[in-house]
């Protein structure tokens, strides 16, 4: 069985103090509530803190980019070596980054080889955008930012992608889970076609776009999702903590584990 995962991405959101805050109140929040994988991602500059504050608990830290370079004049950016000491999991290729930074897939294949060289986990982000939706080209977008993200990448079952539709995102206008299933289906196959079932099973697949405690259960109650990456409402400690139990009762709707899966 895959466990569930739910990842917050913080994005350019918290002051090192409000981060601390956050996690703490989420920390507080969660309490015993396990089965589920619990992330954060926030900011680069509280990555430190966050982990601090996180340590003796069950959630986990992610970063929600890195560059592709061990080190060297690249003034500004994050090295994977940087990362790779102080969290677990890495956002590659949100579509936030695509659009504003101008990353390609094959920048983002790039920074996959890079996080699995030093032991990051990707959550390896893709989506298409409105146009494409309406125009029925999803599946064809999809697989094609999967074949060319993943050339020559030696996947296994600790790799996570997260189906997020760009019009989905941030915008309050969640897609529909039966759709989502069907895709997150064809990411699966897809997966199976490039390395093998046995991976494809391992992988979980989350989705994102406008997820919060109110429409979680439609998406998790689907047998392709595994998960949820969520934006907005996981700078809301209720709401994220809400979206994490949900997930554990859908999960386990009669035998909740009694200790970590993890
Ligand atoms: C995201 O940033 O990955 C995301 C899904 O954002 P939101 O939940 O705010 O739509």
């Amino acid at each position: 069985m895959r466990v569930p995962m739910i990842a917050g991405n913080w994005k350019m959101n918290t002051s090192i103090g409000e981060a601390e805050q956050l996690v703490n109140e989420i920390r507080r929040g969660l309490g015993g509530v396990i089965g589920v994988d619990k992330v954060v991602c926030p900011p680069f500059v509280s990555l430190a803190t966050v982990k601090e504050l996180i340590k003796g608990s069950s959630i986990r830290l992610g970063a929600q980019n890195l560059y592709f370079e061990e080190k060297g004049a690249y003034t500004g950016e994050i090295s994977p070596l940087m990362l790779a000491d102080l969290c677990e999991f890495v956002i590659i290729g949100h579509s936030e980054r695509r659009q504003y930074f101008n990353e390609t897939n094959e920048i983002v294949n790039k920074k996959l080889q890079a996080a699995l060289k030093v032991g990051l986990k990707p959550i390896l982000c893709i989506g298409e955008k409105l146009e494409e939706n309406e125009a029925g080209r999803t599946k064809e977008v999809v697989t094609e930012q999967l074949q060319s993200s993943l050339a020559g990448i030696d996947c296994s079952g600790d790799f996570i992608i997260a189906y997020e539709p760009i019009w989905a995102i941030g915008t309050g206008k969640a897609a529909i889970g039966k759709e989502v299933n069907k895709t997150a289906s064809l990411i699966r196959r897809t997966i199976t076609q490039l390395y093998s079932d046995a991976i494809a099973q391992e992988i979980r697949i989350l989705y994102g776009g406008s997820i919060t405690a109110d429409n979680i259960a439609e998406f998790m109650e689907q047998f392709e999702i595994d998960g949820a990456l969520v934006g907005g409402a996981s700078l809301k400690p209720d709401q994220f903590v809400s979206i994490i139990k949900q997930t554990q009762e859908i999960f386990y709707p009669t035998n909740p584990p009694t200790k970590d899966l993890v």
